[in-house]
């Protein structure tokens, strides 16, 4: 009984040597270059998810956030939790120790939950020295 092979990138049906997995070097080629390529993106599938986020993050902060000319020390304080006006506190592009407080940034602008209730948001000025 004789098998049948087929091209692996376009599925012609293949004739010749028994090992021969591709038509022409062109098949082959691109058959490869997807191969490499799917090699690459590989596990980085949930990265437009995560950058939805930070950038929903980031618009949140940014509405609630105080204004950016207002140069130094423009935080304050506001009621009630983070979670609360959207953000997803999973989800941030750092992060910035301050004695007991833990600023977590969405590019320039910052939020800190309060030990009681509330929590600070900045912009920019703790992030960067
Ligand atoms: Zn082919």
């Amino acid at each position: 009984m004789e098998t049948v092979n087929h091209c692996a990138h376009c599925g012609k049906q293949l004739y010749g040597r028994s090992d021969k997995r591709f038509c022409n070097d062109t098949c082959r080629n691109t058959f490869n270059r997807a191969q490499r390529q799917r090699a690459h993106t590989a596990g980085y599938d949930s990265f437009p998810e995560i950058f939805r986020i930070i950038r929903k993050n980031y618009e949140i902060l940014k509405k609630h956030g105080p204004d950016p000319s207002l140069k130094y020390e423009s935080s304050f304080f506001q009621h009630g939790t983070i979670e609360e006006i959207g953000i997803d506190s999973r989800f941030f592009t750092s992060i910035w120790q301050e004695n007991d407080m833990l600023w977590r940034f969405c590019f320039d602008y910052g939020w800190c939950p309060l030990e009681n209730e509330g929590w600070m948001i900045c912009y920019r000025h703790k992030q960067l020295p």
